[in-house]
């Protein structure tokens, strides 16, 4: 059977409004062109983040209402506790409040001044904690990982003679650890093999350098390692994510992602030294060390939602879904980073509109579009983003992430006709100009208005 379907069905409707094109071309304007500022009421398709954004299964909810809110030693977090043992073979296991939460206690112990991290391709919060600390993160993705239209099975990997000689060079008392990414959401989503997690792992000891994975993925990873690893397709997804935690010496998670939760993350640690002082930061700034800062529902709710993302049936429709939208995209004539990653398609803008010139923000022009034609949320991934970078970004992205469990197939259709309509009007689209240029993270609060190419470059 070709259908995608959905392995659940729906017993409760959130209903979207629809809005006419004279409502959505006011939004933006109220927005200042940047999707940011719009009230999520007036998005139809919310493809801006898949973090936190998924949907919760009957199971889910219903164990919420078993929520144990006992300050300390709660059946929640025994219940979670166990899931994750189960689930990674760990046995230091402490609940945060996200992602990052976990990273900031992570660099606070092991990075400061002098210190090198190196990823394959470090997320930006990762980046931002290990900076924060005094260190420097370094990205050390494979050459194939770097082009849009290159196809490789794993175009997540790790260069693992880049990485020796790092170590070479810097030395590797300068390493406190290293990270890889799965999948590796900075590089498009890509997976990561086993094959290559072994390598960086003997890699590592050689030289006593602990590996840690950036976990948020793992389920979607597991999922591509069957599907294209060789030897790996007849085994299970369970026990293919069990290789990969065993491999690794400690892990941050963000369970918005495969955690199937709304809020919550983990941090997991084999060094009992490392863990006690972890553990006494998270008591500092997060909560007791059996809630993390999270209520005993989350905690109730993660150990449910780990169970439900290692579903072969989910992961097959979660990944089926995806690269059904990136291979559309690619027949309509965009270039899309190849092939399809996990969680989300990167569509290549400045590839679509070479008549808007880099400072001109030709993904935000793309991002515009989409939400004019059919009220589709997406976020450039480009120079608004990344433009207080000393560098310009290689490529100009725009990124449709998908939600988990929240939209049906018909609405990915939806987008894919949005977006064959959107490329028959591509050499209209229009550049933007900043009109306000926050200092930080500027993508987030930045206020633009559209300009001719003619009228923002007349030197040209
Ligand atoms: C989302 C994400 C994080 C940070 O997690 P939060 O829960 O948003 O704090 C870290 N690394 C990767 C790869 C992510 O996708």
């Amino acid at each position: 059977m070709k259908t995608i379907i959905e392995p659940f069905k729906i017993k409760v409707v959130e209903p979207l409004e629809l809005t006419t094109p004279e409502e959505r071309e006011q939004a933006l304007r109220d927005a200042h062109f940047n999707v940011f500022n719009l009230h999520a009421h007036d998005v139809l398709i919310d493809l801006l983040t898949d973090s936190g954004t998924g949907a919760m299964s009957s199971l889910q909810w219903a164990a919420m209402m078993q929520g144990d809110e006992s300050y300390a030693g709660a059946e929640s977090f025994y219940r979670f506790l166990h899931r994750l043992e189960d689930m990674t073979g760990f046995t230091h296991i402490l609940p945060t409040h996200q992602g990052r939460a976990s990273e900031r206690i992570l660099f606070e112990l092991v990075g400061g001044p002098g210190k090198i991290v190196p990823n394959n391709n470090h997320f930006d919060t990762t980046r931002a904690n290990i900076e924060h600390s005094g260190a420097e993160a370094i990205d050390l993705v494979i050459e194939e990982g770097k082009h849009a239209a290159v196809r490789h099975p794993f175009k997540g990997n790790m260069d693992v003679d880049k990485l020796v000689d790092l170590i070479d060079r810097v030395g590797p008392d300068r390493i406190p650890l290293c990270m890889v990414t799965v999948t590796n959401n900075s590089g498009g989503g890509q997976p990561v093999s086993l094959e290559n997690l072994r390598a960086v792992r003997k890699v590592c000891d050689g030289y006593g350098i602990p590996l840690f994975l950036d976990a948020c993925r793992f389920a979607e990873n597991a999922y591509f390692i069957k599907l294209r690893e060789a030897g790996q397709g007849d085994r299970s997804v369970r026990d293919i994510v069990r290789d990969m935690f065993e491999l690794a010496d400690g892990a941050t998670i963000s369970a918005k992602k495969d955690g199937l939760v709304n809020i919550g993350g983990v941090l997991l640690l084999r060094d009992d030294a490392l863990a006690a002082q972890a553990g006494a930061l998270l008591i500092l700034t997060e909560g007791f060390v059996t809630y993390g800062g999270v209520a005993g529902r989350d905690l109730e709710a993660m150990a449910q939602g780990f169970e439900e993302v290692v579903h072969e049936d989910y992961l097959a429709y979660r990944i089926g879904s995806t690269q059904y939208l990136g291979e559309r995209l690619l027949e309509i004539g965009y270039q899309i980073v190849e092939p399809p990653g996990g969680h989300a398609i990167y569509v290549d803008a400045g590839e679509l509109c070479p008549h808007i010139p880099q400072e001109l923000f030709p993904g935000q022009a793309l991002v515009c579009a989409l939400y004019r034609e059919a009220g589709i949320r997406s976020v450039e991934i480009g120079s608004l983003m990344f433009g207080d970078a000393a560098e310009p970004p290689p490529m100009e992205l725009v990124r449709l992430a998908i939600p988990r469990r929240v939209y049906t197939q018909s609405h990915i259709d939806y987008v894919v006709e949005a977006a064959a309509h959107v490329f028959e009007q591509r050499h209209a689209l229009r550049g933007l100009r900043l009109t306000n240029d926050p200092p930080y993270l500027r993508h987030f609060t930045a206020q633009l208005e559209e300009v001719t190419v003619e009228a923002a470059l007349p030197a040209r």
